[in-house]
């Protein structure tokens, strides 16, 4: 069976790496991104370079979306020559960027009205696992859809879980970056304590790492923090916006999350200080750099 035609909108950090598995795995792609440059770089590997959304989106049987944040999704879906008018009919859309639940309901409604298939498959994973194909979709929607779409996301990733109704997958991947968040800055608040603890910082963070707080993320951005490697994996201001993403999808079901709302607080700090394009753990920096009397 001839391989489906896809479109994917974005090739920021998490977009490059899955357009390059997808042109790996041999689908024919259509490639956008706001900045031209970025996708002119696939253009050597086979994708083909569309000079809007809705050009990406003509002649696709898949098109999928890996942007920043609302504002961006919507501009890219909705905007003037936006994807979603222009998308085929039998064509199933597939937002991947971390948004809200809020607006994955809107812009299902969207692709309802022109009577297309739509799922939102957010994913964990960061930038070395969008490069190697071994994301994680948190998939939303209907199982047939997802059927159609699966070898394509396969493509991109080491497992597709199957959540629920539309939505699923934005809640579930809010949750997900909440708990991670809330850990990052309470990790830079622990480093930055220890620094001036007068403790060896690499005998207590040994102790940490393999003790109850260890985690995968702890071990990986302990590191970048004492090193103060900087480079970007995960940039800080999206790490803010999930936290505040977080806070506006619990307050739906009626939860205050109290915890993301102060790891917010040191987010924006960093924000504000000029860290918001650096990866999140330079969250350490205004952290470090504080001095209460
Ligand atoms: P990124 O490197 O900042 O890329 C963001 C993309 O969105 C770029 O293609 C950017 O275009 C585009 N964009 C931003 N504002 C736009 C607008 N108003 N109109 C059109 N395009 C716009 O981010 P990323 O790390 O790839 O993340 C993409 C999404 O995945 C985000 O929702 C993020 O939260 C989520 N995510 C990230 C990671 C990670 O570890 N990095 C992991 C899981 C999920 P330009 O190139 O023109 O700026």
């Amino acid at each position: 069976m001839a391989k489906q035609s896809v479109a994917l909108l974005g090739l920021g950090t998490m977009g490059s790496g899955m357009a390059a598995n997808l042109l790996k795995a041999g689908f024919p792609l259509a490639v956008w991104n706001r900045s031209r440059a970025k996708a002119e770089a696939f253009a050597a590997q086979g994708a083909r370079v569309a000079a809007t959304p809705a050009d990406a989106a003509r002649g696709a049987n898949v098109v999928v979306s890996m942007l920043a944040d609302d504002a961006a999704s919507r501009a890219v879906w909705l905007g003037a020559d936006g994807a979603l008018a222009a998308a085929e009919e039998g064509a199933v859309l597939v937002e991947a960027s971390t948004v809200t639940p809020t607006w994955i309901a809107e812009l299902e409604a969207a692709a309802r009205a022109r009577g297309l298939d739509f799922l939102d498959a957010p994913v964990t994973g960061s930038r070395a696992q969008a490069a190697c194909g071994q994301l994680s979709f948190l998939v939303g929607g209907p199982s047939e859809a997802l059927e159609e779409v699966r070898p394509v996301l396969e493509a991109m990733s080491k497992e597709i879980l199957s959540l629920g109704p539309v939505g699923s997958g934005a809640k579930l991947k809010l949750i997900n970056n909440f708990l991670c968040g809330v850990q990052v800055a309470s990790l830079a608040e622990g480093i930055a304590w220890i620094e001036r603890s007068g403790l060896d910082r690499e005998q207590a963070l040994a102790f940490l790492k393999s003790g109850a707080p260890g985690s995968p993320l702890l071990g990986n951005l302990s590191a970048r923090m004492t090193s103060r490697d900087y480079a970007v994996n995960f940039l800080l201001k999206l790490m803010s916006k999930d936290l505040l993403y977080a806070g506006k999808a619990a307050a739906e079901s009626g939860l205050e999350l109290t915890t993301a709302a102060n790891a917010r607080m040191l987010f924006e700090q960093a924000v504000a200080q000029g860290y918001g394009d650096e990866d999140m753990s330079a969250v350490i920096e205004p952290v470090r750099a504080a001095r209460k009397e």
